[in-house]
């Protein structure tokens, strides 16, 4: 178990990364995907990661049905803007979720200084739901760098969900070591640290352990979201990360399917996934939407596609 910094909140080392279940990627039916999160605590992981955006919370509520509620944590994240989105943001989760308050919420896919003043009437929204017991603690998820420098001027921000991995794959403005630096200075300000894309969305996965061993050595992560889809996954990360890395042999590492994003051959061409990709992984080439190599596989872009063309499979 880890504390969250300064939350008070105490989850395993190991989360469960729930954007996975959602339709886009494996499009679990809630049955199915249910299964997996009571499986996964069994196994001792209590920690799940969710997003509006996944519009997986009627999997989540009957994973979690026969669970504690104070036993378990759910962290949630949306693009709220202003006291009105927060709040609609906030009571959706609540309710689809069937819980009488959320432990951590997020602002989703924060940039920099400029976003967060944008967006900082949500932000003081969260705090004042926080303070009425709506939430435990309040954050951001971020792929910046600058990002992570500039929440130290919010005392709201003490929950950071930043993407890291040993390549550094998805950070938009820097380096790993620049991620690491700022979230170092962060962690040793009481903050709490829980990380996503340890296998760099997918791109990672022949190189599975040396990504993991670098995630487990890095001692100011209090958690690392994981996606997973399958009991073997579940298996192999709870293995790994509860009885430690000098039990990860070549023989118990699991053969982890190649994930890529594929496009159906009906795209209209519209570029609502080029607008929507803050990676710059989708192009437009003669008149069809294709990946390229800067894709992380987050799905994002299925989400905005009329004709419901795109997949992480
Ligand atoms: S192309 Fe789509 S799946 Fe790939 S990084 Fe961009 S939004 Fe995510
Ligand atoms: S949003 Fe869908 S239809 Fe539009 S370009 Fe992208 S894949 Fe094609």
């Amino acid at each position: 178990m880890a504390r969250l910094g300064n939350t008070g909140i105490e989850v395993s080392k190991l989360c469960f990364g729930s954007l996975t279940l959602s339709s886009f990627q494996a499009n679990l039916s809630v049955r199915e995907g249910a299964k997996l999160i009571q499986y996964a605590y069994d196994k001792g992981i209590d920690f799940i990661d969710t997003a509006e955006i996944y519009e997986n919370y009627s999997i989540i509520k009957e994973g979690i049905k026969n669970i504690p509620k104070d036993k378990y944590t759910i962290a949630s994240k949306a693009y709220s803007y202003d006291v009105k989105t927060a709040q609609d943001s906030v009571a959706k989760a609540m309710k689809e979720l069937s819980v009488d308050y959320l432990d951590i919420f997020l602002l989703h896919e924060q940039e920099s200084e400029h976003t967060l003043r944008g967006h900082y009437e949500a932000l003081e929204e969260l705090f004042r739901l926080k303070e009425k017991g709506y939430i435990r603690s309040v954050g951001i998820s971020t792929h910046f760098v600058n990002c992570v420098k500039a929440s130290e001027k919010y005392k709201e921000i003490e929950i950071i969900h930043p993407i890291l991995n040993y390549k550094g794959i998805g950070i938009q403005d820097g380096t790993r070591e620049d991620m690491v630096s700022a979230l170092k200075r962060r962690h040793e300000q009481g903050i709490g640290i829980y990380t996503m894309k340890a296998l760099g969305g997918g791109h990672l996965i022949s190189h599975q352990k040396e990504a993991m061993e670098w995630v487990l050595e890095q001692d100011f992560l209090h958690s690392t979201a994981i996606g997973m889809q399958s009991t073997e996954e579940i298996d192999y990360n709870t293995h790994l990360f509860f009885q430690g890395k000098e039990n990860l042999s070549a023989k118990e590492s699991i053969d982890k399917k190649e994930r890529k994003l594929i496009v159906d051959d009906y795209c209209i061409g519209c570029g609502n996934c080029v607008r929507r990709c803050k990676q710059n992984g989708i192009e437009i080439i003669d008149g069809q939407a294709t990946p390229n190599e800067n894709c992380i596989l987050c799905g994002y872009c299925a989400t905005v596609c009329p004709d419901f063309c795109i997949k992480v499979v």
